[in-house]
């Protein structure tokens, strides 16, 4: 098994866009530190929603130190905006050999779409994204975590390689869907420590039977 270990943004948020949304900001202390605890451990994949701009200030230079690899799941909606990643900059991610993949168009949950907006958010994001990276999409990560049987059936008739949710549960390294923990404000390096070295617990299985429920609901 493996652990998934997802970002959000590094440093001191500017504004949020939405309510809440602090709490997925970590400290670029606490940021370095994760990264030290990991450089060693094969087990431990690194991912980066939303497309902040501290992807590329923060975590793409400390990424480059310690020779690690991560994916960058985009919003095409921001693309090129003040506070977000820019085409120049997914092509430098790319180029230095980090995986990029959609994270949608305008960041809502994609449970119960229509079909324009599915379109939208599931197609026409990957093809914005794919053309301002210059590469493939192969990947998705799911806004807000959200999701149902209906959701997963559109994403594997689109085709995407690998779908990643946020729900806190270690994940077989080959598996079409890939659950995250996200780190948040409130994690500390001992925090993720005991999420990688993974001793099953309570809230494990609580976290199981919500990931059954959201595949089959
Ligand atoms: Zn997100």
């Amino acid at each position: 098994m493996i652990t998934n270990l997802c970002f959000h943004g590094i440093g001191t948020i500017v504004h949020e866009r939405e309510s809440g949304e602090s709490r997925y900001w970590v400290t670029e202390d606490c940021f370095l530190r994760i990264l030290d605890e990991v450089r060693e451990s094969p087990q431990v994949r690194l991912s980066f929603d939303d497309g902040n701009r501290s992807d590329v200030s923060i975590a793409f230079p400390a990424l480059r130190e310690r020779e690690l690899r991560a994916s960058f799941f985009a919003l095409a909606g921001r693309l090129d905006d003040p506070a977000s990643l820019s085409s120049s900059d997914l092509r430098d991610l790319r180029s230095a050999g980090m995986a990029i993949g959609s994270h949608g168009w305008t960041h809502v949950p994609w449970r119960g779409l229509g079909e324009e907006e599915a379109r939208r958010e599931l197609v026409d994001a990957r093809t914005a994204l794919a053309e301002a990276s210059g590469g493939e999409i192969d990947d998705v990560a799911l806004p807000l975590g959200r999701y149902d049987r209906q959701l997963l059936g559109r994403l594997a008739r689109v085709g995407y390689r690998t779908v990643y949710t946020s729900d806190r549960l270690p994940a077989r390294s080959s598996a079409w869907i890939q659950a995250r923990y996200s780190v948040t404000a409130n994690d500390t390096v001992e925090s993720i420590r005991s999420v990688i070295t993974h001793r099953p617990g309570v809230r494990d299985v609580r976290n199981l039977l919500a990931s059954r429920v959201k595949r089959i609901r």
